[in-house]
């Protein structure tokens, strides 16, 4: 079996040891959290331990914390129209989960544009904001820190500020970067917040809602039924995966794994425009995540380039993950006015904790072999 490379972090990353080892000895936690017995408050013991872990990862108080089944589950929820919230603003490049709405009705979503750099439009967003103010309603916003295509980094406190002024309530989509780079709820100005535990290094199918601090009210549930998460989330919780993101959540040091990270992106990147200059970074010029890289070479495909490199041993996707398997251009590069055939051939890799110097050489010999091979078809094929 051919040695692999994984370099899709943006779409999982491993599992981490901490996390492992958390879920397993939770596993044997017989009680039901809601017990009032010894085994109950065992298993409740857990699930307080991971809310301390979570919570301090994105500077909230543990009570402000609500576990539910993942990135989605928390955007979906947090999407939510209250009493004088009406309008639904989102970012042109949000994901799925919150282009989908949650519960505001499709003619109250609206998009706000990014600009050929991938960052929001503040002045666009102040716009909006200022037309929903007019007609006497009230906004929810929702923006995502980073974008988990891009890895672009979004001006999300000088957003907040524009929101609050206006009177609107801002929930920020930290999916892709909590537990990568410095994420505080407060200091962005958030007042809700979605994180997954899967994207860094926890286990898939948990995640959570935080909100800034009890002056924010939590949103209606989207699963109605027991008491659980203090009426936020029925449920009996899942014990096992909340210990397991509670360890991941735990286990990090940010400031020089994001170094260290930025430095295997930057060979990386050199290495793409040395063998081919014609190869496009996108985002390039803006702040972007420090393991993220977006880029397309004009004459390849991206679905023949994820192919070719899975068989040469290389994890990398084409895009949103949560999209493959549609071969549809991004919207994420659409947003940013990337041609169609410039954003076909977008190939995104995702570099995490445990990727090496090595697995960069791996990737580059493998990308060589392949974009070479194409470009001789072609010219065998024009000739
Ligand atoms: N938001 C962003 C920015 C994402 O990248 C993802 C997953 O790719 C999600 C939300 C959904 O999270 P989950 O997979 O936990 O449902």
């Amino acid at each position: 079996m051919i040695e692999r490379t994984y370099l899709d972090w943006n779409a999982t990353a491993p599992l981490r040891p901490q996390a492992r080892e958390a879920m397993v000895a939770a596993l044997d936690a017989l009680g039901n959290p809601s017990s009032v017995h010894a085994e109950g408050r065992a298993a409740r013991r857990l699930i307080d331990e991971a809310r301390r872990r979570v919570a301090a990862l994105v500077g909230a108080e543990p009570a402000d914390v609500v576990f539910t089944s993942g990135g989605t589950e928390a955007n979906a929820t947090a999407l939510c129209p209250t009493t004088g919230t009406d309008v639904l603003l989102v970012s042109a490049i949000e994901h799925p989960s919150v282009l989908a709405g949650g519960r505001f009705p499709a003619e109250n979503v609206a998009s706000v544009p990014v600009g050929p750099d991938g960052v929001l439009d503040l002045g666009a967003l102040e716009r909006q904001l200022g037309a929903v103010e007019q007609g006497a309603r009230r906004a929810v916003v929702s923006l995502m820190h980073a974008n988990n295509e891009t890895g672009i980094v979004q001006p999300i406190a000088a957003a907040a500020a524009l929101v609050h002024a206006a009177g609107g309530l801002l929930h920020v989509d930290a999916v892709q970067t909590a537990g990568r780079i410095p994420c505080d709820i407060k200091a962005l100005g958030a007042d809700l917040l979605s994180v997954s535990a899967h994207k860094l290094g926890g286990p898939k199918g948990v995640g959570a809602l935080v909100r800034c601090s009890a002056t924010v009210d939590w949103p209606a549930p989207l699963i109605k039924g027991g008491g659980q998460e203090r009426g936020t989330r029925a449920g009996t919780e899942n014990v096992a995966g909340i210990a397991g993101f509670g360890a991941a959540a735990a286990a990090r040091d940010l400031a020089a794994e994001g170094r260290r990270l930025a430095t295997l992106r930057g060979r990386l990147e050199g290495g793409l425009k040395g063998a081919f200059p014609r190869t496009v970074v996108f985002g390039e010029a803006a702040e972007r995540l420090p393991n993220t890289t977006l880029f397309s070479l004009p004459g390849v495909k991206a679905e023949t380039a994820v192919i070719g490199l899975d068989l040469a041993g290389v994890a990398v996707s084409s895009g949103a993950a949560c999209s493959s398997g549609k071969v549809a251009a991004s919207h994420v590069l659409a947003a940013m006015s990337v041609p169609g055939p410039l954003a076909r051939g977008a190939v995104r890799v995702s570099l995490g904790y445990t990727t090496q110097e090595a697995d960069i050489e791996r990737f580059l010999a493998a990308w060589r072999t392949l974009a070479e091979t194409l470009f001789k078809e072609q010219r065998g094929m024009a000739a």
